[in-house]
């Protein structure tokens, strides 16, 4: 991506910057790609630089997001890198981790590179997530070496887990001589064979088969045991959904291992009875889970053993969203209402202040798979976002630049609306 040419001057915003604290009125002077200055109000002189009022605004780093199916290579009906992208900077983020759920899976250092081409008019920085095993099929370690090179910032086969114990070792023994989190979507599948929701009252009035939260905890737990075997290893744990994988994260954390974990927004704000009656927009891996999960989720939030928010951003097309409930694939999109969810749910609902909320979308993800973003320290890299903190806009699918919109959040009110979105120097959105 080629830096603006011109100079810009964020002038008379409310500058919070968790990385290093800063939470006050400042001007922010943007110049080469690069945040040259950070100055009281009127402080910086730059007549050559374009203005930008932020009075009443809040500007803040470029969100991250370590958690996005963007779809290439293979499935480009549903989304592709650009289109994922731009959804990514209407909903604030510069960074975005791609998971290798892809057609073919991204388990070679080739389709790592394709990736990150800017031949793929990304509109937000790109972070490849390799597969941990060959095809994801939790048989064959991938060559984590040669991944790494090419530009992976860590291993995973999201969407299924590694489920052998010896498979799971090895990778988390391979990673860590190479300083990569080995990320695991934690699911027992012999516990979750053809259920396609929570497991509970709910799910037996649908007629449906429902997972239990053993099939989360019972996996972070053996992953938990593993990493104790291991030197400088780091487990991440993918879309924390059960109150038993947070406690288990938790314990592991106070015994000083290196475990981190990351939640959803629909996995705070919404429970499993949005379902409905068979709502496919409402149908997700790991599933929404019973209000007493709900608020685990929030507890682990507010005491800071959540460390990121991640959106699993999960686009499927409409024809596939529009079937029996069971058949539908998982998975909603997420990049747009992000922001939104979590200013309502955790800052005006749970008082949350607003340095922490963007810390968990901004510093702490960055800090959990060690990226180079997240902070508006001078000198950094120019990823910032703008957005007025206190309106309060509705939700239509419609106007998501995604290119599916299999949401819950229709026609929601969110609070907090993006106004400005630069990565890497560029504005890649603007209101
Ligand atoms: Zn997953």
């Amino acid at each position: 991506m080629t830096p603006s040419p011109k100079p810009l001057l964020i002038r008379g915003g409310r500058v919070i910057d968790p990385a290093t604290g800063l939470d006050g009125l400042r001007d922010l002077l943007l110049r080469d790609g690069r945040i040259v200055a950070v100055e009281n109000p009127g402080q910086i002189k730059a007549p050559d630089a374009e203005l930008f009022n932020a009075k009443g605004l809040i500007v803040a780093p470029g969100l991250v997001d370590i958690h996005v199916h963007l779809r290439e290579p293979g499935q480009g009906y549903k989304e592709t890198i650009a289109t994922g992208t731009s959804a990514a900077a209407a909903g604030g983020f510069t960074s975005v981790c791609a998971m290798p759920n892809t057609v073919p899976v991204n388990d070679s250092p080739e389709i790592v590179r394709w990736m990150q081409a800017p031949e793929r008019g990304a509109s937000a920085r790109v972070f490849p997530i390799a597969a941990a095993t060959r095809g994801s099929l939790g048989e064959t370690l991938t060559d984590y070496p040669a991944l790494k090179a090419a530009g992976a910032i860590a291993v995973t086969d999201d969407g299924k887990p590694i489920l052998d114990d010896a498979i799971m070792l090895k990778a988390l023994r391979s990673a860590a001589t190479l300083g990569l989190p080995v990320i695991q979507h934690a699911e027992d599948t012999r516990l979750t064979a053809g259920c396609s929701m929570n497991a509970g009252a709910l799910a037996f009035r649908l007629g449906l088969r429902g997972m239990p939260v053993e099939a989360e905890s019972g996996l972070v737990e053996r992953d938990i045991a593993l990493l104790q075997q291991v030197r400088n290893g780091h487990l991440h744990v993918a879309h924390i959904s059960t109150r038993r994988a947070l406690d288990a994260v938790r314990e592991a954390r106070s015994q000083g291992l290196n475990v981190s974990c990351e939640v959803t927004p629909h996995h705070f704000a919404l429970t499993e009875e949005r379902v409905g009656l068979y709502d496919t927009n409402a149908k997700m891996n790991p599933p929404l889970r019973a209000e007493s999960d709900r608020a685990a989720m929030i507890e682990g939030i507010l005491d800071g053993t959540i460390d990121a928010i991640a959106t699993d951003h999960a686009p499927h097309a409409s024809h596939e969203k529009e079937q029996e409930f069971d058949r539908a694939p998982n998975g909603i999109t997420g990049l747009e209402t992000a922001l939104g969810l979590a200013i309502q749910v955790l800052h005006v609902r749970h008082k949350m202040p607003l340095v922490k909320v963007l810390a968990l979308l901004s510093q702490r993800p960055a800090l959990a798979l060690a990226l180079k973003a997240g902070s508006l320290a001078p000198g950094s890299a120019t990823d910032v976002v703008v957005f007025d903190p206190a309106e309060k806009w509705v939700f239509h699918p419609a106007d998501s630049l995604s290119k599916s919109k299999n949401t819950p959040f229709d026609g929601w009110e969110l609070q907090g609306r993006i106004q400005l979105t630069i990565s890497e120097g560029r504005i890649t959105f603007r209101r």
